[in-house]
């Protein structure tokens, strides 16, 4: 049987093993245009068809969106899972579905209604074009879904890999998918020693996909890869002893699993500051809505400093900071302080700029950070009220 690869051999270049023996070296790349297949993998596709196929009706993951087949389904959950780990979407799928249990529903539901339930899943916009997705296939499509990854590609927040799930998945079509679990499996069977970030990156690895994709069962296929790099070719230390492909994989046979896939450098973190503003003027708050290209666009929040444009109007006297969190979106850390005033004036009625109940707040579709400043100034606020602001004190001592 074959050997798990040591977790010692980590980092780009593979290390001579443990007694001087070198690494063998990994199958040189495909010249462009030939066949994205080594001769090896070409020679055993049956096989490697057969043993993955096998592998994945014995110990599949049981997810609720592959109970039965349902487009509409298929779909929802393919386009929570762009970005997010299959754990977290399970709970989100759920409610998700209860909410909106067709298309029809989806399509006839106001957009902060969809944002709403989304709230949590992160990346907004996936929410905003699924709305308007939905929209498209009743309007256009009879309430279903094209049964092609051609169709699939004219819809909103509807790319190659998510026309190629639904696809092969819902309608059986022949179609590949690349994502980041089936990416790093595909790049380890036929040893890519190319870095794969990016769309360029992607080329290759697409058709090796392609070239991969068994006669018949695409999307049980598809579904095989992605279960396979999510719980046994992991980013790191793979399970290469309970591989069903192990016996075909060229970054095993090379001892280069840890070098492969090769990815390029990561994106450098950028730091922001950042002062939360919560104005409150009796029972009503001040909140604001995300604007086009903002972060969390379409859904609300606190102003942030600078905002004199808001503030003044308002005559918000003196702040008062309640405390501190932070998030990560993207490259980037953001600190925010948070900080509480009182507005003499509601000021003129603006386009998104609104004054609601504090008790309203929670139904409202809003950033994460905003319900982490929200809860933050409602401490604040207790406190405040028990007997000062203990941050301020905290300063003073
Ligand atoms: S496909 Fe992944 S887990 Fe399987 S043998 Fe190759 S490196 Fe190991």
């Amino acid at each position: 049987m074959a050997k798990e690869a040591p977790s010692s051999r980590r980092g780009r270049t593979p290390r001579p093993a443990a007694g001087g023996r070198k690494p063998r070296r990994a199958p040189s790349l495909p010249a462009p245009g030939g066949d994205p297949l080594p001769a090896p993998l070409r020679a055993g596709m049956t096989p490697i068809h057969d043993a993955l196929l096998g592998w994945f009706k014995r110990v599949g993951r049981d997810l609720p969106w592959r109970r039965g087949v349902d487009p509409y389904r298929t779909w929802i959950s393919e386009v929570m899972l762009q970005q997010t780990q299959v754990d977290r979407v399970v709970d989100f799928f759920h409610r998700f579905m209860e909410r909106f249990p067709t298309v029809e529903r989806l399509a006839a539901a106001p957009e902060s209604d969809v944002l709403r339930a989304w709230e949590g899943l992160g990346y907004y916009r996936r929410a905003r074009q699924l709305h308007a997705a939905a929209k498209r296939i009743v309007a256009d499509h009879g309430g279903h879904l094209p049964d092609t990854a051609a169709g699939l590609r004219e819809l909103p927040g509807i790319g190659r890999y998510t026309a190629g799930a639904i696809a092969s998945i819902a309608f059986g079509c022949p179609e590949p998918i690349v994502e980041a679990n089936s990416r790093r499996v595909l790049a380890r069977l036929v040893a890519h020693a190319a870095p794969l970030d990016g769309t360029a990156g992607d080329g290759p690895i697409w058709e090796i996909a392609t070239a991969l994709l068994p006669p018949r069962s695409a999307g049980q296929w598809n579904q095989a890869l992605m279960d396979l790099g999510a719980t046994v070719c992991t980013p790191r230390s793979p399970l290469c002893s309970r591989c069903p492909l192990a016996p075909h994989c060229l970054a095993l046979a090379s001892r280069s699993t840890a070098s492969i896939p090769v990815s390029t450098a990561r994106r450098e973190v950028v730091e922001r500051d950042e002062t939360a503003i919560v104005v409150r003027r009796g029972a009503k708050v001040l909140v604001v809505r995300r604007g086009a290209g903002e972060w969390w666009e379409g859904l609300w929040d606190f102003p942030r400093l600078p905002a004199k444009e808001i503030l003044v109007p308002l005559g918000c006297g003196r702040r008062r900071v309640v405390g501190r969190c932070s998030y990560t979106v993207t490259h980037h850390r953001v600190e925010v302080s948070v900080a509480v005033c009182e507005a003499s004036r509601q000021g003129a009625r603006r386009d998104g700029v609104a004054w609601i109940d504090w008790e309203a707040l929670g139904t409202l579709a809003m950033t994460a950070p905003g319900r982490r400043i929200a809860a933050l100034a409602e401490r604040g606020e207790g406190e405040s009220g028990r007997g000062g602001d203990r941050s301020s004190r905290r300063r003073r001592g």
